[in-house]
């Protein structure tokens, strides 16, 4: 099965097949960095890892940019063209900070969560204010094209100009304006147009252009002129949250297409948001919680990892506290197969055929396969992989498949990232005991054989006897 992806634009899986062989162009839509990164923002960026990862695995090269927006996303803009304030600005204002610091200190916080979370850097994070030379030439040349108009220091799109505009999102431009889902705006032929450029004297990140002499981009160009600058006209793939999808995407596209002459992307991927405690988070009911919340409860950055990848991403998961404590238990089991490998290949309880369980890890590397394929689907990846675990605890696997079964558990977990597949585990006593125990039953000196297994128990390790030999673990 080749890998297929679900294309927001056509709403249809297709396979996915790169313009250029071997590599994949993908631009991510990063943070607004106006304020502490939290866990329903990390959704749509550990998606766009888990993307790269798998088309990595594919053997793909894959030119990945994500950007960060540091000017330029207003309060409003869930209206195609909105009023309100600078994101930026707003919080700059609130702390009372210049908004150039603002910026950099939660760009900060947000690669070091990235960081921790096991996000591979990508090729490059542009920032948009380091771009704005060539917002400006895509708006110039959207203006030369006739698709863009100036009015005194504001660049409008003219959607008229665009009949495809609306597509993404299913949204009509009619219907938008009865939705009132644009803004209103004398100076605009159209209330459906939106902003490119922006003209204000009071905004405090500004610059002076040929529109002016205190402008600034509308949040849709810098996408648009990034994605250009890095990827060139034509990409492969672009994602986002589902919140993304309008505005933000739909005026990417327009604008893309009519000064590149060609689509920005061939498929347009979202993932949803992440519900708290069984509903949108909110300041109010004290749920916006950040990397270091979960830290401060006892988690490690990878079990977040994992409880964000688990579901789908185009299907709703939900976040609580008591999900992260079974998401700990599931983990230490994806764990635990890496240590039974392990521990298996180090003189362990093997199957005395070495080739036994070659037909199960053959299914487990099938089943990770075909689901990760299946528009990334980890639910069934992960099911793949944590069903290897049974016939270890058993002792029905045979030292070959072992040695088999950890070179694709490594190369599994390079996709998610999540499971310690080498980590170097303290089990020099446990094994010594285990030696113990069993000279003891060999020389039939019970009472020093129950002595050992009682001495094992009180460490919290359980011994399963195997007709292969002992097969342990921690409790
Ligand atoms: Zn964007």
């Amino acid at each position: 099965m080749t890998f297929h992806v679900y294309n927001t634009l056509t709403k249809e899986k297709v396979p996915f097949e790169p313009m250029e062989a071997g590599v994949a162009r993908v631009y991510n839509c990063g943070p607004t960095v106006y304020g502490r990164p939290h866990i329903g923002n990390y959704r749509s960026f550990l998606f766009a890892d888990l993307l790269r990862r798998w088309l990595e695995y594919l053997g793909l090269e894959v030119q990945q940019v994500m950007n960060i927006t540091d000017v330029g996303h207003l309060t409003d803009d869930d209206v195609a063209d909105s009023d309100g304030d600078d994101k930026v600005e707003a919080q700059a204002r609130r702390e009372q900070r210049d908004p150039f610091e603002i910026t950099r200190g939660y760009t900060d916080m947000f690669l070091e969560d990235m960081k921790a979370l096991g996000v591979r850097e990508p090729l490059a994070r542009p920032r948009a204010t380091e771009y704005i030379d060539e917002m400006v030439v895509m708006v110039e040349k959207l203006i030369e094209a006739g698709h863009a108009y100036r009015v005194g220091g504001n660049v409008y799109f003219d959607v008229s100009t665009y009949p495809a505009y609306g597509r993404l999102s299913g949204n009509r431009v009619e219907d938008l304006v009865a939705g009132s889902r644009v803004e209103v705006n004398q100076e605009k032929r159209h209330p459906a147009d939106f902003a490119l450029w922006k003209s204000d004297e009071a905004h405090l990140m500004k610059w002076e252009t040929v529109f002016g002499p205190d402008g600034f981009p509308g949040w849709h160009i810098e996408c648009s002129a990034m994605a250009k600058a890095l990827l060139g006209d034509q990409i492969d793939i672009h994602t986002g949250g589902e919140d993304n999808v309008f505005p933000h995407h739909e005026c990417e596209i327009a604008q893309s297409a009519c000064a590149n002459g060609v689509p920005l992307a061939n498929v347009w991927m979202h993932a949803k948001f992440l519900q708290v405690d069984g509903g949108k988070m909110s300041k109010s009911l004290g749920n916006v919680y950040t990397l270091p919340d979960v830290e401060g409860r006892g988690f490690e950055a990878r079990h977040l990892r994992f409880a964000l990848l688990r579901g789908h991403y185009r299907t709703q998961i939900n976040f609580t506290w008591a999900i992260m404590d079974e998401i700990r238990a599931r983990l230490e089991n994806l764990d635990e197969v890496a240590v039974l490998l392990h521990r298996l290949l180090d003189g362990g309880a093997a199957a005395a055929d070495a080739e036994a369980g070659r037909d199960v890890l053959a299914k487990t590397i099938s089943g990770f396969e075909e689901g990760m394929n299946d528009d990334l689907n980890a639910p069934v990846a992960l099911a793949a992989l944590e069903g290897l675990r049974k016939p270890l605890l058993e002792g029905q696997v045979g030292e070959a498949v072992a040695q088999d079964a950890l070179a694709f558990y490594r190369r599994a977990n390079e996709v998610f990232g999540f499971i310690e597949v080498d980590k170097q585990t303290a089990d020099g006593e446990v094994e010594a005991l285990i030696a113990a125990r069993n000279a003891a039953k060999e020389a039939k000196d019970w009472s020093a054989a129950d002595a050992a297994r009682d001495a094992l128990t009180a460490m919290g390790i359980e011994l399963q006897d195997t007709p292969n030999g002992v097969v342990w673990r921690r409790k």
